[in-house]
């Protein structure tokens, strides 16, 4: 990586600027609105050359649909409800209207699995409601450690899903605060939505950032293009591009801050999705597959949500790494064996093409969204705290309750700007 300031040898036109914002998602829109509406200008400097980071509505298959955000989770509190109604963007409620089969190992589960299944079902919940945490937080692994070595997985399992991690990297303190709710859907894709949002902001596409100086009477953000030098900057990079070193910090980061990244690290929930023509197999469209064969490869498929024709896998932990880094072309064909078990041999010719938005091996998210350790449950609160009075972090990382989600990253991106809107322009 080039370094930037005083290694660099390129040429680099220092501008002056008001605030700089690291990153588009839905934290840099929010705090970039903010700042705006509070009569600042502030620039926004994108690695992607898109807006909207991991809300993404891909239409690379046709038909399209959310590879990376798709709930308004907590829709009661979210921000978002009120952003699409501004915008005059529909909102849903989530149609289950296709029915829902459990496999194992391709084939349907046997009933008394499935009840063993169920039977776990709100262990978690249920543990959360009775176990003292007041004393020391533990992983959801060691909270269902007395379910037993057969049916811990198989409670746990559920949380690859939604948390995208194995119950043993998830600190239960931290999950036991996550806002829960109702869950609306955009039918024209929550990403499509998040982008338009972002309309008529200074938004400054390819523009990697590398380096970002803050020890002075101003900030030196320096990307691609050159150098600007602001009033302050809020940098939105997901965890897992924090802690790859994608940025270098002069000085480095306070221990403070380094220390709350030492407690949190990125999922893994993945989605793969395919065109499929001609043949449904015999399902309602938005039916629901869920591949259970065993807890840690857990895979949930929707079938032609909404009667597109388009099938979509959802992955997570260490599973979903595992497809990442084994690449398109091998997740394809792995998970086309499964649904040709599930669904018929008929598959592999109906499917047309591919996307595998591979979110942990994107190198500009680096994971799906940030998980706490057990035993760092702190850790968000200390990553959003001001950095030398000129620098936040803020991101779905730092959301508190709203951690891991549009909404938080949206409430959290409109905190920072809070937090330096005080400083002079
Ligand atoms: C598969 C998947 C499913 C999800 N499902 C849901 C869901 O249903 N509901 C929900 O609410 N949330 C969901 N999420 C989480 C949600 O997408 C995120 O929490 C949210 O979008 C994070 O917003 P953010 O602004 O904090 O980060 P991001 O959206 O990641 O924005 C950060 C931006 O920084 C940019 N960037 C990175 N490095 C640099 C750099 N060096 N220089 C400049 N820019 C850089 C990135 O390209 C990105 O645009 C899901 C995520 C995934 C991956």
């Amino acid at each position: 990586m080039a370094a930037a300031f005083a290694i660099s040898g390129r040429s680099s036109a220092a501008t002056d600027a008001d605030i700089v914002i690291v990153g588009a998602g839905a934290a840099g829109i929010a705090a970039a609105q903010a700042l705006r509406a509070a009569g600042r200008k502030p620039i926004v400097l994108e690695a992607r050359g898109r807006v909207g980071g991991r809300a993404f509505t891909d239409n690379s298959l046709g038909p399209a649909y959310d590879a990376g955000a798709m709930f308004i989770h907590w829709a009661e509190r979210n921000p978002w409800v009120q952003i699409a109604r501004e915008l005059r963007i529909e909102t849903a409620e989530e149609s289950w209207g296709g029915g829902f089969r459990v496999f194992a190992n391709g084939r349907p589960m046997a009933d008394a699995d499935r009840r063993r299944r169920r039977d776990t079902f709100n262990q978690i919940d249920r543990r959360l409601e009775t176990v003292d945490l007041a004393a020391r937080d533990m992983s959801i692994a060691e909270l269902l450690g007395d379910l037993g070595p057969d049916s811990a997985p198989v409670a746990a399992s559920g949380l690859l899903l939604s948390i995208g991690e194995e119950s043993s990297r998830i600190s239960a303190r931290d999950y036991q605060r996550l806002w829960s709710g109702d869950d609306l859907v955009i039918p024209s894709g929550y990403g499509d939505l998040v982008t338009r949002s972002a309309a008529g902001l200074d938004i400054r596409l390819n523009e990697p950032v590398e380096a970002i100086r803050w020890d002075g009477p101003s900030v030196t953000v320096a990307s691609r293009s050159g150098e600007l030098r602001a009033n302050g900057c809020i940098v939105t990079v997901p965890v897992g591009v924090l802690k790859a070193g994608a940025i270098r910090f002069t000085p480095e980061l306070p221990a403070a801050t380094r220390d709350a990244l030492t407690g949190l690290h990125m999922g893994a929930l993945t989605k793969i999705a395919f065109r499929v023509e001609g043949d449904r197999f015999g399902l309602t469209p938005g039916a629901s597959l869920l591949e259970a064969g065993a807890p840690e490869r857990m895979m949930n498929f929707d079938m032609f949500p909404d009667g597109k024709d388009i099938v979509i896998g959802y992955c997570g932990g260490d599973y979903a790494r595992k497809l990442s880094e084994a690449g398109t072309q091998e997740a394809r064909a792995h998970v086309v064996d499964l649904l040709a078990t599930m669904v018929g041999a008929d598959f592999r010719k109906a499917v047309k093409a591919v996307s595998f938005p591979a979110w942990w091996t994107d190198p500009f998210s680096r994971g799906s969204y940030s998980v706490c350790d057990p035993g760092h449950e702190n850790a968000r609160e200390a990553l959003a705290q001001p950095i030398g009075g000129r620098l936040v972090i803020a991101g779905e990382a730092t959301a508190g309750g709203g951690a891991m989600t549009v909404g938080g990253a949206t409430l959290a991106g409109r905190a920072a700007a809070t937090a330096l809107a005080r400083l002079k322009a």
